[in-house]
This record gives C-alpha cells, sequence and structure tokens, in this order.
C-alpha cells in the first residue's frame, strides 16, 4: 500500500529525465465502502485520522528543523523513536505513517535529482494536514470470517475498529480513507500472476482523452480503445457540478440547504467516479487481453504528460485536467505485471507528427492522419502507436492492415443487472400467438357481442346494451 518511486523496468534508449511515476505498489486492491457507520464510530474515526495527522505533523516538523539547519537528516530510527507512546494509535499505524513520511522524501529527492526544473515548485512534505488515511499492515489485520468482521487494532487499551464486510480472501494490509465517505481499501493476495509471458512480440500504447488506447503489435494487428464513454462522463459530472456551485453561491455557508447541496454534490461525483473507473479498468483489461491474444511479450506505453501542460483554451482545459493518464499507465503496468508482460513507460514525443510510411513530418488535423506528401492515410493513434515502435525498440513496423475498435465498456448497466437475464424462448417457426401450444387462436369475433373475459362489471353490459368499445361511456 505503500506510495513509492517506482524506476521502469526496462530502460530502453530513452531520455528518462522527465519519467516520474508515484503508484501504489504493484498490488490488488479491493475498495468496500461501508453503507451506514453509527455515530460513535464516525466520531472515532475522525479522531483517528486527526490522530494520524499530528503524527504527520510532527515528522514534517522534524525533517524540516533538519533540512534548515543543515543537520543530517532523520532516519527511520530516529524519526520513530520519538513516537512510542505519544500517540493514540495502533504502533503499526505509527510505523505505517513514517514509512509513508519517508516514502515521500525519498521520492521527492529523486524527482528532485532526476528533473532539475521541478526544484522550482516541488516541496517536500509541508503541507498542513487536519486529516490524515490510517494504515494497518497485514499483521495487524484480523478477520473473523463466521461474523464477517473485520478488525483493526487502535493499540492496547483501546478500542478496536470493527467493519462488517464481508469477504471471499483473506485480507492483506488496509488502508481507510476519506474520499467522500469512508472507504477501505483492503489489499487482496489471491491475485495469481501469470507463470509464462505470452510471447515474444512487442506492442506499443499510446494513451489518450478520445481514444482511451490504442495499441500497435509487430503482429501486424491493432486495437483502439474509445474513451468518449469516459469523457462524456465527466463532461456531464463537470457540468452538474457547475450548477450546484452556483446554486450553493446563494446560500449562506454551513445553512441547512448549503448542506444540503453539498450532500448532493458529493453523491454525484461519487457515482462519477466510480463509473469512470469502472470503464477505465474495464478498458486497460481490454488492452491487455489484447496483447496477451496477440502472443505479447513486451509492452511499451508512451507517456503523454508533455501535452498536459499546454493550453489549449478552456474547453479543452477542462478535459485535459480532468484525463487521468497517470491512471491509465499504473492501471496497464499493474495488468502487465499480472500477465507476465514487460512493461516500460517512457517518452513519446513526435511519434503522431510523423508519417509512418514517408517519415514526412505534419501536425494532424481530425482523428484520421493524412500524410500531404504520399497520400497515407490511417487512424492518428494508430500511427503514433506504431510509430513508437521505432522510439523504444529501434524496429520500423508495418502500420497495421486492421484495427479493431472496442468501447471501454458499456455506458449504462443493463436493466436487473443483478438478477439473471431472462432466458428467451426457443424459435418456433409457428407464429407467436402468446398462447400455449395446442390452444387454437380464437375465431374472429364481432365486437361487442362477447366482450373479454375478466371485465369488471359494466353498468351498460349488465343491463344488456351493446357495448361499444371506442366510446365508452365514462361518466354514465
Ligand atoms: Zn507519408
Amino acid at each position: 500500500m505503500e506510495v513509492f518511486y517506482a524506476p521502469p523496468a526496462r530502460r530502453p534508449q530513452l531520455d528518462y529525465s522527465r519519467f516520474v511515476l508515484i503508484s501504489r505498489g504493484m498490488e490488488s486492491v479491493s475498495i468496500h465502502r461501508p453503507k451506514w457507520l453509527p455515530k460513535g464510530q464516525l466520531a472515532a474515526l475522525r479522531e483517528a485520522q486527526r490522530e494520524a495527522a499530528r503524527e504527520w505533523m510532527d515528522r514534517v516538523a522534524v525533517h524540516k528543523q533538519a533540512r534548515d539547519t543543515r543537520a543530517k537528516w532523520p532516519t527511520r530510527d530516529t524519526l520513530q523513536k520519538f513516537t512510542k507512546g505519544r500517540y493514540k494509535l495502533h504502533s503499526q499505524t505509527i510505523q505505517m505513517i513514517v514509512q509513508q513520511f519517508l516514502a515521500n522524501v525519498e521520492a521527492t529527492t529523486e524527482r528532485r535529482r532526476n528533473d532539475p526544473a521541478s526544484r522550482q515548485w516541488l516541496r517536500y512534505p509541508h503541507r498542513e494536514k487536519t486529516f490524515f488515511p490510517l494504515y494497518w499492515p497485514a499483521q495487524a489485520v484480523s478477520y473473523d470470517r463466521c461474523a464477517s468482521h473485520l478488525i483493526l487494532p487502535m493499540g492496547r487499551g483501546r478500542k478496536s475498529l470493527v467493519f462488517r464486510v464481508a469477504l471471499d480472501f483473506e485480507p492483506g494490509a488496509v488502508k481507510l480513507v476519506w474520499k467522500d465517505g469512508y472507504e477501505l481499501h483492503i489489499v487482496r493476495g489471491d491475485v495469481v500472476q501469470a507463470e509464462a509471458s505470452p510471447g515474444e512480440h512487442r506492442a506499443c500504447v499510446d494513451l489518450g482523452e478520445i481514444h482511451q488506447a490504442a495499441v500497435a503489435t509487430d503482429t501486424g494487428a491493432a486495437l483502439v480503445i474509445c474513451g468518449r464513454g469516459m469523457r462524456s462522463h465527466k463532461r456531464l459530472l463537470s457540468k452538474q457540478l457547475g450548477a450546484l456551485a452556483r446554486k450553493r453561491a446563494r446560500c449562506k455557508r454551513g445553512s441547512r440547504r448549503w448542506k444540503k447541496l453539498q450532500r448532493a454534490r458529493r453523491k454525484r461525483s461519487l457515482l462519477a467516479r466510480r463509473r469512470i473507473r469502472d470503464l477505465r479498468h474495464k478498458g486497460t483489461r481490454k488492452v491487455i487481453d489484447f496483447c496477451v491474444q496477440q502472443k505479447v511479450g513486451t509492452l511499451f506505453i508512451g507517456d503523454p504528460r508533455g501535452v498536459r501542460t499546454l493550453k489549449a483554451g478552456r474547453h479543452h482545459n477542462q478535459r485535459i485536467s480532468r484525463w487521468e493518464v497517470g491512471q491509465d499507465m499504473d492501471y496497464l503496468r499493474h495488468k502487465a505485471e499480472r500477465a507476465s508482460i514487460a512493461c516500460s513507460i517512457g517518452n513519446e514525443r513526435r511519434t503522431s507528427s510523423r508519417c509512418p510510411q514517408c517519415g514526412h513530418r505534419h501536425r494532424p488535423k481530425g482523428r484520421d492522419w493524412q500524410c500531404k506528401a504520399c497520400g497515407f492515410v490511417g487512424h492518428r493513434d494508430v500511427v503514433g502507436a506504431a510509430n513508437m515502435h521505432q522510439n523504444a525498440f529501434g524496429v520500423r513496423v508495418t502500420f497495421p492492415a486492421r484495427v479493431t475498435y472496442r468501447r471501454a465498456g458499456p455506458m449504462r448497466a443493463a436493466r436487473g443487472l443483478n438478477s439473471p437475464a431472462p432466458s428467451l424462448p426457443a424459435r418456433r417457426s409457428s407464429p407467436d400467438t402468446g398462447l400455449r401450444e395446442g390452444v387454437a387462436p380464437p375465431s374472429p369475433q364481432l365486437l361487442g357481442t362477447s366482450p373479454p373475459q375478466g371485465r369488471a362489471s359494466d353498468p351498460r353490459r349488465d343491463a344488456g346494451l351493446p357495448v361499444r368499445r371506442q366510446t365508452l361511456p365514462s361518466a354514465a
């Protein structure tokens, strides 16, 4: 669960100076949201998070003092020495916070060393925190399978936190975070890794905003995952949050209506976040499945984050700022590792502006790449992915002859998702009369002489009067 600086597994001949990836290790995490927590427990959780923040701020202060006085930076042992018995938390939780702090410091140092420009703005942990997530390593966590109770200790003499969650796996480390409501991030150790690499082929991925990913292999195949679903969820969310913000601007801060709007805002953004995360996982899963099917053993992911800093007008800036490309790279790396595909990330500069046939350069317009020199036409993102082979592996591949298009996933849940789909009746050659087999359809009859069965009593019929179906007296 710890955040650390992850250097690429293999370094191709590329400029890596701009490369930094902070990620949650290579663990599969299962996210649980307790639907309802009693007031007392909520208060306990808040207090524990405050306590964790106090510890964090103390570590920040110690480290800052060392930096300011140019003294030797504190090591893990010195940092941990000051924590004993000072916080109302489990000893392992306290240690995890120290670990997290050191990991952040290390990542910052690494980034500042590799990328001198980042020294202008990248600072060591300094921000004032009121709340901090709580961590428990695997050995501190216990799970009562009979009662479905996840037990998280809070230290000797204090009540443990107990959550009711049904798990079908043995829980590993647990992180308790607030994301518009409490969430339990539980590491699962039951995810198996493929033993052998799928094959010897190579593939490159071009990540994008309109198309989540475009993959080109050296087997002459290509896959494009459409990202428009995620895009539209995000646009809708932006609009709805805007509308809520306008309403909120007219309320008094802290009033009942203000709180009500805050709840609405939280609910709305949670829903969108879950939907987008789902689509993102489904899209990257399709990329890896495609690679396995094409027997790809080495995958190169182009890092497009250079384009994020460009200013492109307020509409495009909103789209780009909501584009979570770091997540895509993380998910791809994670899923590739599970499939035993060697994965590396590197610069993708100038790959999408070059013609894969004649090398002519120009900035593409629209979704198709049309070469002005040789007349080549191909999918813009596939062009980027195919050209990347030259950068990453030093080999030119032929432009894929066929491109498979896929959506990341369905935009809307099917109706009755949780119930099995109704089985369709077997096809029959006879017309479907809606009657059981062997029952002849009724012969046509004159309306009025024999009204349909099961009707509620009709005063006109009871009186023996002809019933006119079209103009039934409504107020007879
Ligand atoms: Zn050309």
